[in-house]
């Protein structure tokens, strides 16, 4: 009898993901048609991330005939990346926004921010979603001493407008959460929860309610005339529409004539579960004083998030390329702050977003655009920029103008 033997050698595939974890923790929640006939609207979204599944919940729910439409699967842009963290506290400190455009804009806007967050919990109850919304406190660190008198700066201009905020020293951070840093200020009134879903359950409750939701339609051309706005799709439908809102993301710079927004490239990844995440950690979001700042939570099936390394956005594949060696060194830094915690990384990716000066969102009519309203929620908190955004435009429409509008203009 002839033995063969066959030798196989046994190579370690990649088989971390690239992906969002969102993505692959939730899969194909919700799929809709493609747009292949002419219809006509009241209202045409275009873009289903959070901000776009936002505006339709509102729009449906005050009556009109939404329509919305997304090039890409639901929510496959930015709210697939995000790392969900619900805070007030916006990128520009609020002492230094105070110093840029006055306390009336700074103050109103982080209190517009916390709003957001509670009317969010609110809306998350009323569709009953899955998305694992939880409130959470906050802690901006620093674990460099040069930063703890600017830090400081920024406790006292919080607890002057108000808000629910405490000093943490050195000792009491390491005593509450394992974390080394040299001082902090807890916050309370933030909150997480996985977007992604979020934004399908928005589409898919109000779907059942009259919103029509097309997916894999892209926005090719518009043309404007006499009140109406008429939308054509890369396939050749045609959408009328009364009013079109933009929540395009950090795609939309491409459309404007000026730049309102620096794109940057961000890097997250999440641990397998672990056990042994103090409560403390769990309940609470946490960011730092560095420039780019690294940021983290917990997911609710206790893992370990974390994001940062950010860089100035070139292109896709210049991003992805330095996606290994990013997230080697978020590694090697959650190390050195949480140096009792073993965080094993199951999933990694990177994602864009943008950076605007002052940190605020552009909501709002354009001067170029007639008929046309864009909720452009940038920067670390663009979430809570969603929820304003939604409101705002709900009142817009019918003809209100709300103070903060003025801040959050185009042109400012
Ligand atoms: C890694 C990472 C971490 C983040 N962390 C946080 C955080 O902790 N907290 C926070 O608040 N924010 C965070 N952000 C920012 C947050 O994710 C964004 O503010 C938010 O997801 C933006 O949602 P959006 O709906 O406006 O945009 P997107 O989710 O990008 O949706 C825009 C949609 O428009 C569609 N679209 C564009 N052009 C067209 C067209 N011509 N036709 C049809 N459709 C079109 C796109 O396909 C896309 O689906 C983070 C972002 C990243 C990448």
């Amino acid at each position: 009898m002839r033995i063969i033997v066959i030798t196989c050698k046994i190579k370690f595939m990649n088989i971390r993901s690239n992906e969002p974890f969102w993505l692959v923790k939730n899969g194909l929640l919700y799929t809709y048609p493609s747009l292949r006939e002419d219809i006509s609207c009241d209202i045409l979204i275009v873009g289903s991330g959070i901000t776009g599944a936002l505006m339709a919940h509102s729009l449906t729910e005050k009556g009109y005939k939404t329509v919305l439409i997304d090039k890409r699967e639901i929510a496959n842009g930015s709210s697939s990346a995000t790392t969900s963290m619900l805070q007030y506290e916006i990128d520009v400190p609020l002492y230094q926004l105070i110093e840029q455009i006055g306390e009336q804009g700074a103050v109103g806007s982080y209190r517009a921010c916390r709003d957001a967050i509670s009317k969010l919990e609110k809306l998350v109850d009323e569709i009953q979603s899955g998305c694992g919304f939880e409130k959470k406190d906050s802690v901006y660190f620093a674990h460099q001493k040069k930063d703890i008198g600017w830090l400081k700066k920024e406790f006292d201009a919080r607890k002057a407008a108000d808000f629910d905020v405490i000093w943490l020293d050195k000792t009491e951070i390491k005593e509450r959460y394992g974390l080394i840093a040299e001082g902090a200020i807890l916050s309370k009134d933030g909150a997480s929860a996985d977007a992604f879903c979020l934004a399908h359950d928005l589409l898919h409750y109000n779907s059942k309610r009259g919103l029509e939701v097309y997916d894999k339609t892209k926005l090719a051309k518009v043309k404007y005339a006499k009140g109406q706005v008429f939308a054509q799709t890369e396939n050749g439908a045609i959408i009328t529409a009364n009013k079109i809102v933009y929540c395009t993301g950090y795609e939309t710079q491409e459309m404007l004539p000026e730049k309102i927004v620096k794109l940057k490239s961000t890097y997250a990844m999440v641990s397998e579960k672990n056990k042994q995440l103090k409560d403390d950690i769990c309940n609470t979001l946490f960011w730092n004083t560095d420039s780019p700042y690294l940021y983290m939570r917990t997911t609710n099936d206790g893992r370990l998030l974390v994001g940062g390394e950010d860089e100035n956005f070139k292109n896709p594949l210049k991003r992805d390329a330095l996606l290994t060696r990013k997230k080697d060194k978020l590694v090697k830094t959650i190390t050195k702050f949480l140096p009792d915690v073993e965080f094993v990384e199951d999933f990694c990716w990177c994602g864009t977003f943008g950076e605007t000066k002052d940190g605020l969102p552009y909501i709002g009519e354009h001067p170029k655009f007639p008929d046309t309203y864009f909720v452009l929620g940038f920067g670390g908190n663009g979430i809570t920029f969603s929820v304003i955004g939604m409101e705002m435009i709900g009142s817009m429409l019918q003809g209100e103008l709300d103070l903060l509008s003025y801040y959050f203009r185009f042109g400012r």
